[in-house]
């Protein structure tokens, strides 16, 4: 297995060994630097009283603990006065030898005070070293870790459960070998760009190869932390996101399949319904008119429903493609202004435009984003007022906005309502929709290279925008 951690390097400890080794070794440490002081007592003509003996209360303190070394500490006491301080062989307790005795007490308490403080000092860091390396190595997430070369220094035992390797074999892959070619460029760019970038956190999804020759996806969030001296490291947490994607992918399927399905009977539905509207508007019978009209704006309103599924099942495969052509942009605005004016008598619907009108674009594509601005501009100001629609050459760019006095979005949801199917809570219950408008006319004017946004107070109003760049769209 892979250390994450170095071993904290402390050597072996005795302290839970039985009773007659933790007294017993002290004691025969004792008797052999006694016998070695009584040698060289001899040998140097000289005794030195404690000398060899803090030696053994460090030695005993260390490996054996605290009661030990006491023990040890009174013992050495002792033998120190009856060997080794004149009077021999006999304890003497006069002033010297007191100060002595006590300053030797003293030091070995001091030994040991500082000795016990350092062991339980490490046992703190033991029990949050394994306490540390059991939430990483138990996590269902694959951890990995990857220093400023690009290698692999880490992996958790995790990675057996999403790819079928154990750790050890997963290093000794080269890093890049089991992403999916489709993703392996990309994600290679994101992760050296975020090299450069410490601090910063990425978040990819990817397919790997798992060890029975599967692809899994995999989602990974991925923070660079090179520049923090305890990790030195890039750090990966990954998990398998097969099952989401799966799923994800057949919902998107019925999706599609649904909304195709549903397209043909609505058009045959809506033909019909013109029809009976037709009929009925001369028939003296008013009611029937009327029942007939709401009929037909029930059944735009389900068309514009499955239009917005088809668009984003279109978008998804990347087959949106744009059927670029020169048009006359104010005269469709003016047309999408008319037919909106005709569904609500509340809003006045004004319209100041650039003198420029022709462009080069996907008409149908930029029409489908300037009614759903100018339909949300109706729908989210329920009180009325007046919607002005502007377009304007700035620079390069052909500017187009829709301007309402309505709900206005909060800042915070400013970017999100870009995103699919995201309704502004306050809004999901009040008015029909699905979320979808806003994402499709983004992707449109993305396609377009074009910029779209809102700017808006809550409560105030909003500006919905997109711009154009005259010479992008020429080029298309
Ligand atoms: P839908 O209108 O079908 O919900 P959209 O994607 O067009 O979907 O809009 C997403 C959300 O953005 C809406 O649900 C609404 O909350 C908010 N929104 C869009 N246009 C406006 C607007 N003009 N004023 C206030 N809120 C708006």
């Amino acid at each position: 297995m892979p250390r994450l951690t170095k071993k904290l390097s402390i050597g072996k400890s005795y302290i839970n060994s039985p009773f007659y080794i933790k007294y017993g070794v002290p004691v025969l440490l004792l008797a052999l630097v006694t016998l070695f002081k009584l040698w060289l007592a001899i040998i140097i003509g000289k005794k030195i009283a404690f000398m060899l003996y803090f030696g053994v209360v460090i030695i005993v303190s260390r490996y054996f603990g605290s009661r030990p070394a006491i023990v040890t500490s009174i013992i050495a006491l002792f033998i120190g006065n009856y060997l080794f301080i004149a009077p021999y062989y006999t304890i003497t307790l006069g002033k010297v030898e007191l100060t002595q005795d006590a300053l030797f007490i003293l030091e070995c308490s001091l030994i040991i005070g500082l000795s016990s403080a350092l062991a339980s000092a490490i046992k703190r860091v033991q029990t949050a070293d394994r306490l540390f390396k059991a939430l990483i190595e138990k996590s269902a997430e694959g951890i990995i870790m990857v220093n400023a070369d690009g290698q692999t220094t880490y992996c958790s035992p995790a990675i057996e459960d999403i790819l079928g390797y154990t750790a050890e074999e997963f290093l000794s892959f080269e890093s890049w070998s089991l992403m999916h070619n489709d993703e392996k460029l990309d994600v290679k760019e994101e992760f050296y760009r975020l090299a450069g970038h410490p601090g910063k956190t990425i978040i990819l999804q990817h397919r790997m190869k798992h060890k029975n020759n599967s692809w899994v996806w995999i989602e990974s969030k991925t923070t660079n932390l090179l520049a923090e001296p305890a990790v030195n490291a890039i750090i990966s947490n990954f998990s398998n996101i097969t099952a989401r994607i799966t799923l994800e992918k057949q919902r998107e399927d019925f999706i599609g399949v649904a909304s195709h399905e549903l397209k043909t009977p609505i058009t045959s539905l809506k033909a019909y319904t013109q029809v009976l509207r037709a009929r009925f508007k001369s028939n003296p019978d008013t009611t029937s008119y009327s029942i007939a009209k709401k009929m037909d704006q029930q059944v735009n309103h389900i068309t514009r429903m499955i239009t917005s599924l088809l668009d984003i099942t279109t978008l998804q495969t990347g087959q949106l493609n744009l059927n670029i052509t020169e048009f006359d942009i104010n005269k469709i605005t003016l047309e999408i202004i008319e037919l909106a004016q005709q569904t609500t008598i509340n809003h006045t619907i004004k319209a100041s435009l650039t003198e420029i009108n022709q462009i080069t674009a996907d008409k149908e594509r930029i029409g489908q984003v300037i009614t759903n601005f100018i339909s949300n501009a109706i729908k989210y100001s329920p009180q009325g007022l007046e919607i002005q629609v502007t377009s304007e050459i700035k620079g390069r760019d052909l500017v187009f906005s829709v301007t309402d006095h309505g709900l206005g979005v909060s800042e915070k949801e400013q970017d999100k309502i870009f995103e699919r199917f995201y309704r502004i809570d306050s809004s999901k219950n009040t008015f029909q929709g699905l979320g979808l408008g806003l994402y499709i006319c983004m992707q449109i004017i993305k396609l377009h290279q074009g910029q779209i946004g809102v700017s808006s107070e809550e409560g105030k109003g909003s500006t919905f925008w997109f711009s154009l760049p005259l010479s992008a769209i020429n080029a298309l």
